[in-house]
């Protein structure tokens, strides 16, 4: 699907492609500037790594967060009953944030992402490839699951001074989910453009 030649980004000189070798870059002979990478990720990986990643997120969002130990009664604590003690608890706008952050920005993006991975596999571009693509690319550093982690554990090894609090798997599987984020960060999207043609039907 890749097309044939070519071109320098910085003095236009053009080039025959050619497959690369693992860990191989190809530069310019003129100018020294980076032509290609070899890619790392094939459209099929980097789509069971979206798919793992939404596994990871309904666990982390039906399985409780944390859980509670107050005048000997256990109170255990989902994603979103956080979310809702902290919406009437005054803190609309934390809640929203939340919300927006650690739920419906991640499901997006991995919902458009596994979208246009699906496509991108059979070297197709999907319906709203374009769109997808921006958005993407807007919503990039708007992922905020590795802040939220972090601040879990801050407030449970605070919080155990006053009450017990236990971890729940929900806060592991945000961990993992933190971590597949950064992956995915790591991956440089663009590459979705070459790796993929406008169906021509
Ligand atoms: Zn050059």
């Amino acid at each position: 699907m890749t097309a044939p030649l070519m071109i320098c980004e910085h003095c236009d000189t053009v080039y025959r492609r050619r497959e690369l070798a693992c860990g191989e870059v190809a530069r310019c002979v003129r100018c020294d500037a980076v032509l290609e990478r070899h890619h790392r990720w094939s459209a099929g990986a980097m789509l069971a790594l979206v798919l793992t990643a939404l596994v990871v997120f309904v666990q982390a969002n039906i399985w409780p967060i944390v859980t509670l130990g107050l005048n000997g009664q256990l109170v255990s604590a989902r994603l979103w009953d956080t979310i809702l003690m902290m919406w009437n608890d005054h803190s609309q706008i934390v809640a929203v944030l939340a919300a927006a952050t650690l739920f419906f920005i991640p499901l997006g993006k991995m919902l458009l992402l596994g979208w246009v991975l699906l496509f991108a596999r059979r070297g197709e571009r999907a319906p709203g490839f374009r769109l997808a693509m921006v958005i993407l690319h807007h919503i990039k550093p708007w992922t905020m699951s590795e802040v939220f982690v972090l601040g879990a554990l801050v407030a449970i090894v605070k919080a155990h001074v006053y009450f017990d609090v236990i971890p729940n798997p929900g806060i592991f599987a945000y961990a993992v989910m933190m971590l597949l984020i950064t992956v995915f960060a790591g991956i440089d999207l663009r590459r979705l453009w070459d790796m993929t043609a406008e169906r021509t039907a």
